[in-house]
């Protein structure tokens, strides 16, 4: 059994096929899957998205690429994560990549995620993009991760350096991988899963982009994480029954709910 950390099934090109996702992911035993939320005025059809499913998960958050959006207050994230079926905080992070110029506004967002993951002791769900440094810096200083009394969270669909998964896994992180690490021309980030040890690995879609090899291109959803388990699995020449029942194991005790 697979689960797919990180999925956006709330979107509309995949909330209108819900029958036939949910189908997939039986087809190819991903047992559960994490609605991540992007901004607030998108979080009612995450939550009852969660509600309706058994084996959908939910987090409140919004994403650092949404400029025009309502900011949250550290009050409403915990007041919205006040629910069962939200088991994080996030998406949350910085993205120096898709927006320039002045971000502050993003890295004092990021803070309110944190302060919101403190309170709630639910972990976070990190998106870092040509922005590592600060990313790394900013959770230090807020005490995000397990040292710092913290509690700790995911890097979510990793790109960057074995350096940056590193400082995070001591922090108590969680890696993950998304379909990119199955792209032949990334090269530099199958050299980083083979580093990071299955212990701290999780698999995710990122759904609706970036579906795995061999669906590459077209329109991603829960059940290719399958793809991306495998994948992983003959990278580090081990059984894909190991790598389904490690990250498994990982998402279950990370995000602190029964198997
Ligand atoms: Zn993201
Ligand atoms: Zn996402």
């Amino acid at each position: 059994m697979f689960i797919d950390s990180h999925c956006h099934i709330n979107f509309p090109e995949l909330a209108a096929r819900m029958p036939e996702i949910l189908a997939r992911m039986a087809d190819n035993k991903v047992t559960h899957a994490l609605c991540v939320s992007v901004d607030l005025p998108d979080f009612p059809q995450v939550l009852a998205l969660a509600h309706e499913y058994p084996h959908i998960y939910a987090s409140v958050g919004v994403h650092p690429d949404y400029e025009d959006t309502p900011e949250p207050s550290v009050e409403q994230l915990v007041e919205l994560a006040n629910d069962p079926k939200i088991i994080a905080i996030g998406e949350t992070g910085l993205d120096y990549f898709r927006l320039q110029g002045d971000l502050e506004w993003q890295r004092e967002r990021f803070r309110t995620h944190i302060k919101a993951s403190r309170i709630t002791r639910k972990p976070l769900i990190i998106h870092t993009r040509n922005a590592s440094e600060d990313t790394i810096r900013i959770m230090r200083e807020e005490g995000a991760g397990t040292e710092a009394g913290g509690v700790a969270g995911v890097m979510h669909c990793f790109t960057e350096s074995l350096e940056v998964a590193r400082a995070a896994i001591e922090m108590g992180f969680y890696i993950s991988f998304s379909g990119i690490v199955t792209f032949k021309s990334a090269k530099d980030l199958q050299a980083v899963a083979l580093e990071v040890p299955l212990e701290r690995i999780l698999i995710e879609t990122d759904s609706p982009y970036l579906a795995p090899m061999p669906h590459r291109g077209k329109m991603n959803e829960p059940g290719f994480v399958a793809h991306v388990g495998e994948y992983i699995a003959k990278l580090k020449g081990v059984p894909v029954e190991q790598v389904a029942e490690q990250t498994t194991a990982n998402f279950f005790k990370l995000f602190n709910v029964a198997a």
